[in-house]
């Protein structure tokens, strides 16, 4: 189901993955954390819990225990805002603090799946802890959205593994700001996987591959953007032909 009527931004959100149909539930960790010594939340506060495949349910703070929380389920109901088609960016790592912006805001714009992609030109290192870190970026920027389902995180993977043809059944894209072509998402909603690269580019090697292996390129206009802007605004596009 779509939501008809927007996103009522009156409760607190939180994660829970095993969420009761009714009952209560205890919820701990991060979360847990968050709700008693950041919100400093009381017993008969509401909030709204949600379990990252499309489900959320309102409830009532039931008991604060020491390190987590008992909620009761008031309502427990199955709430989509997701775009009709799989939408995958395969992206560069930014640096710093542009990480945490770029997955931010391609949960926010509907991304289903986000990539990070080693380049031959990247210059940023992934590693474990960046996937563990971007994760839990997912969360809040879901909790902050209303989203119900959580944006995946791929574990890292090499340009070499992207560019090979059976890594995805959809429409495979490469935003090239050289391309004669602009990066159109058009024809319908599709399942698309989008390539964006590092701040020096792709190389000579890694668009001869994607041309070969029969990837359309696009530009997004005629200014240079930085690469978590480019996702962004390749998001962007697909999210408002399909909202
Ligand atoms: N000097 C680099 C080059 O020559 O490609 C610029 C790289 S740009 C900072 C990082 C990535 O963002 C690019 O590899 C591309 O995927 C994407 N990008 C940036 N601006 C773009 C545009 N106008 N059109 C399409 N893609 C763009």
């Amino acid at each position: 189901m779509r939501r008809e009527e927007p996103i009522g931004r009156s409760f607190r959100r939180f994660f829970c993955e095993k969420l009761p149909e009714s009952g209560e539930v205890e919820i701990g960790d991060q979360e847990a954390h968050h709700l008693l010594h950041v919100l400093r939340m009381k017993v008969g506060d509401k909030l709204e819990l949600f379990d990252g495949r499309d489900c959320s349910a309102a409830g009532v703070v039931e008991e604060l225990l020491k390190r987590s929380v008992r909620v009761r389920i008031e309502s427990k109901s199955r709430v989509s805002v997701e775009l009709p088609f799989r939408l995958v960016i395969a992206a560069a790592v930014p640096k710093g603090d542009r990480q945490q912006f770029m997955v931010e805001k391609l949960v926010e714009l509907g991304c289903t799946e986000l990539w990070p992609v080693t380049y031959q030109r990247s210059s940023v290192k992934i590693e474990k802890k960046t996937v563990m870190r971007w994760r839990r970026y997912v969360l809040e920027a879901s909790k902050q959205c209303g989203r119900n389902r959580l944006m995946e995180i791929g574990e890292p993977i090499s340009s070499r593994e992207v560019f090979a043809a059976d890594v995805f059944a959809g429409d495979r894209w490469l935003a090239d700001p050289y391309s004669s072509q602009p990066l159109e998402l058009s024809g319908g909603p599709s399942d698309s996987l989008i390539a964006v690269g590092p701040e020096g580019g792709l190389t000579e090697e890694e668009l001869g591959t994607a041309r070969e292996r029969e990837w359309r390129t696009g530009h997004l206009g005629p200014r240079i953007l930085r690469l978590e802007t480019a996702a962004m605004a390749v998001a962007a596009r697909a999210s408002l032909l399909a909202d």
